[in-house]
């Protein structure tokens, strides 16, 4: 099987590749399109949207995983992975993004770092069925819109927290941060076909 590639910019991406091993699947920690181009999955961590965006353009690397994206690689994007695959960001409307999901996101939502938050969703993982999660939000944003084609399988108070359209799956949580491999497995398995 051909390994998950984890965005290691910036971010927590250490723990999704402790995850990727649990399930005994092979992931890669990539820096480099070339390294993301050799792998056959893409997870975009939590950490800071705008510090992940600055770091892609440093490295002349927006345009080309915009361009994997749209030619199909499956993604998952957890919170600040999340917002860069959204296509609208409402609060920051002058903040690039990778386009890729077409959903509107408001930013830091719920409020500061103080304000972050858990809390037990029910998720509706396909093939894998329903799974009780429990979902951490640090200072996460809140999908306030999904456009045709994107389909909510998890929501908090009626908001949408994890969504998937094709390929491309997003969390406004972070999955990565407990014990329960459900979400990443339900990525390697349903969305990316790997497992
Ligand atoms: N607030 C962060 C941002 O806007 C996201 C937070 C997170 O990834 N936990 O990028």
């Amino acid at each position: 099987m051909a390994a998950t590639g984890i965005l290691g910019l910036q971010g927590d991406y250490a723990l999704h590749l402790a995850m990727l091993e649990k399930l005994g699947a092979e992931g890669k920690i990539v820096r480099t399109l070339e390294e993301i181009n050799s792998c056959s999955a893409l997870i975009i961590p939590g950490g800071e949207s705008t510090t992940m965006l600055r770091l892609l353009k440093r490295f002349n690397m927006l345009d080309g995983l915009k361009k994997l994206i749209k030619e199909g690689m499956p993604v998952f994007g957890t919170c600040a992975g999340a917002i860069l695959l959204a296509s609208k960001i409402s609060n920051y409307p002058g903040q690039t993004h990778l386009d890729a999901l077409d959903i509107t996101v408001e930013r830091n939502a719920y409020g500061r770092q103080v304000e972050s938050f858990e809390a037990d969703i029910e998720a509706d993982l396909g093939n894998m069925g329903r799974h009780t999660i429990r979902a951490v939000f640090i200072r996460a944003p809140k999908i306030t819109e999904t456009q045709e084609g994107v389909e909510s399988l998890a929501f908090f108070e009626n908001t949408p927290v994890l969504v998937k359209k094709g390929p491309v799956l997003a969390a406004t949580f972070h999955p990565e941060l407990t014990d329960d491999t459900s979400i990443h497995k339900y990525f390697l398995q349903e969305v990316a076909g790997l497992l």
